[in-house]
C-alpha cells in the first residue's frame, strides 16, 4: 500500500533548521531577532506584520513557538501560518485549515510529495498528515494556497531616486536602477528593491539598509512604507523575472543568483536586452521557482550560488557541495543543471560569480559544469 500524495507534517518540521524558520518568520513581516537557539519575533500571530511587541518565541529544540501576550500557547509552524492567514480572512469558510498550511510550508521550503516513500511505515500510518485532497486533481486548488497578495505600485511614485553611490561604486548602472524602480527611503535610510512576478504585479517591496546598527535586525528586510509592511514570500517568485523572461525565452536558458544585487549587476554588465538572470532570494532553489522556469521552455538552468566556503574540502565545503548535489538530483531529470563553481579561487569568501566584474563571471560562466561530467 502506498501513498503518494501526502506530506510528513512532522518531518517537515523536525528537518526545519532555526535559520530556515527565521527567513521564513522574516517574509510573513515578524523582524525577527536571532539568538543562540532561537529568535524573537513580533506577535504577528495576533498582530498585522510590522506590529505588535516582541513577545513571539520560537524554540530551536521543540520546534515549537510561544506566544507570551495575547495567545498565551505554544503552536508550530502550521499553527501559526493558520494564525497570520486567518487574521484578514473573515469569511469562516474561507480560513486555512491546518492542512492548507501544511502544503503552504511544505512548498515554501521545496518539499515535493515523493520526498517521502511511505512504503516502510505503514504501521506508523496514523501519523502521517494525509493530503489527499491536493492531487494533481486539485491543482487550482494548489495555486490558491500560493495566490501572492498584490500591492498598488503607486506606492512607489512618491519615493526619491536619488543616486545610490554605494551600489554604483559596485558597478550596478543608474539606467538599470532606474529600470528595476530601486528607489530611496529617507525614513530609514534604505535602498528600496520593489519586487514584482512574472506579470509585472508589484508583490513585495524590500529594503537594504544603509545604518550600520540596523544590519543585526537583518541588512535585507520587508519595507514598510505608510505603517504597511511589503512583505511576501520570497519562495513563490524568483526576482527579476518580470524583466528577464523573453530573454529566457527565447535563449532557453536562465542564471540564478541568490541575491537581488547580483541582477542588476548583469544588467549593467551585458545590458537589460541581454538580461537572461533571475534572483532566488535565498540559498535554496526550489520546485516551484524551478517550474516558473520551466514554463518559459528553459533547458538549462545555470546555478550561480554565493560561494559559501573558505577553502576547498573545509566543513563548509563538503555542506555546499551536497546542497548543489541536491538540487542536481531533484530536477536535473526535467532540465540541464550547471552550476557557476569557483574551484579557482577567483572569488573572495560570500561573493556571488558576478560581484568580481564582468571577466571573472564570463571565465566562471565559460566553465561552469554539470554534476554528471565531474
Ligand atoms: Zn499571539
Amino acid at each position: 500500500m502506498r501513498f503518494n500524495n501526502m506530506y510528513n507534517k512532522d518531518k517537515i518540521k523536525n528537518s526545519l533548521t532555526l535559520e530556515q524558520v527565521y527567513e521564513f518568520v522574516v517574509d510573513l513581516g515578524g523582524e525577527p531577532i536571532i539568538k543562540e537557539n532561537y529568535f524573537i519575533s513580533r506577535t504577528i500571530c495576533h498582530n498585522p506584520p510590522g506590529f505588535g511587541s516582541y513577545k513571539l518565541y520560537y524554540y530551536n529544540n521543540t520546534k515549537l513557538f510561544k506566544c507570551f501576550t495575547d495567545c498565551g500557547d505554544s503552536f508550530d509552524i502550521f499553527q501559526l501560518v493558520c494564525k497570520v492567514k486567518n487574521q484578514t480572512i473573515e469569511d469562516k469558510t474561507a480560513q486555512w485549515q491546518l492542512n492548507n498550511a501544511i502544503m503552504y510550508v511544505a512548498r515554501y521550503f521545496g518539499f515535493s510529495n515523493e520526498n517521502f516513500d511511505f512504503s516502510n511505515n505503514k504501521d506508523n500510518l496514523h501519523d502521517w498528515e494525509i493530503l489527499n485532497k491536493y492531487d494533481e486533481n486539485n491543482l487550482v486548488k494548489q495555486q490558491q494556497i500560493i495566490d501572492l497578495k498584490v500591492f498598488d505600485k503607486n506606492i512607489l511614485k512618491y519615493l526619491p531616486h536619488p543616486n545610490i553611490t554605494p551600489w554604483e561604486l559596485e558597478g550596478i548602472d543608474d539606467k538599470v536602477m532606474c529600470e528595476h524602480d530601486i528607489a530611496y527611503n529617507p525614513i530609514s535610510q534604505s535602498i528600496i528593491i520593489p519586487h514584482y512576478d512574472i506579470n509585472n504585479n508589484l508583490i513585495g517591496i524590500r529594503e537594504r539598509t544603509l545604518v550600520k546598527e540596523q544590519e543585526q535586525y537583518g541588512k535585507y528586510r520587508p519595507a514598510i512604507l505608510n505603517r504597511q509592511m511589503y512583505n511576501h514570500p520570497l519562495s513563490f517568485n524568483l526576482y527579476n523575472l518580470n524583466n528577464s523572461k523573453d530573454n529566457i525565452k527565447i535563449i532557453k536558458k536562465a542564471i540564478v543568483f541568490e541575491g537581488e544585487k547580483s541582477p542588476l549587476l548583469y544588467a549593467s554588465y551585458f545590458g537589460s536586452d541581454r538580461d537572461i538572470s533571475v534572483a532566488c532570494c535565498g540559498s535554496s532553489l526550489i520546485w516551484y521557482q524551478v517550474q516558473l522556469l520551466l514554463s518559459l521552455g528553459v533547458e538549462e538552468i545555470i546555478v550561480a550560488f554565493d560561494k559559501q566556503f573558505q577553502a576547498i574540502g573545509d566543513n563548509e565545503f563538503k555542506r555546499w557541495i551536497k546542497k548543489l548535489t541536491d538540487i542536481y538530483k531533484k530536477y536535473s531529470s526535467f532540465v540541464t543543471i550547471s552550476f557557476m563553481f569557483d574551484k579557482w579561487n577567483l572569488l573572495d569568501y560570500k561573493m556571488s560569480p558576478i560581484d568580481n566584474g564582468k571577466e571573472t563571471f564570463i571565465e566562471l560562466y565559460n566553465r561552469r559544469f554539470s554534476l554528471e561530467e565531474n
